[in-house]
């Protein structure tokens, strides 16, 4: 974290305005967009998974907010949740439901690894 700074951004449709980003933006705020477009951003922070070719990325989630959105969501601190292609703007409950689904599926993936486990143990026989 950074102590806050103080940007001015030139929007189209309200001229320039003077921001505060929060400690945790990193984001780089260009000119030249519609005020409910400004979004402060913190770092990406990728989730991998080990594959045998090297470290995949399978989500990747960054804090944002977006002060002047006309979803009153988007106003409030979220994090944004990519996942392919796509991102998924996500609240507290939001996430708690992902972190949940993961920790299931870690089980499948346990469960998986020990039936592959006695099937390697079968085939050696
Ligand atoms: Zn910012």
């Amino acid at each position: 974290m950074t102590a806050p700074r103080t940007i001015t951004v030139r929007t189209l449709d309200h001229g320039p305005l003077e921001l505060r980003c929060p400690t945790w933006c990193t984001g780089e705020h260009e000119d030249d967009v519609h005020r409910a477009d400004i979004s402060h951003l913190g770092p990406d922070q990728p989730l991998t998974l080990p594959t045998r070719s090297g470290p995949v990325t399978n989500l990747v989630t960054a804090l944002e907010v977006r002060p002047y959105a006309f979803d009153g969501f988007l106003r409030m601190p979220f994090v944004n949740v990519g996942i392919g292609a796509d991102w998924y703007p996500t609240g507290l409950p939001g996430l708690e439901a992902m972190a949940d689904t993961l920790a299931e599926q870690a089980e499948q993936l346990r469960e998986q690894a020990r039936r592959l486990a006695v099937l390697l143990q079968e085939a050696r026989r």
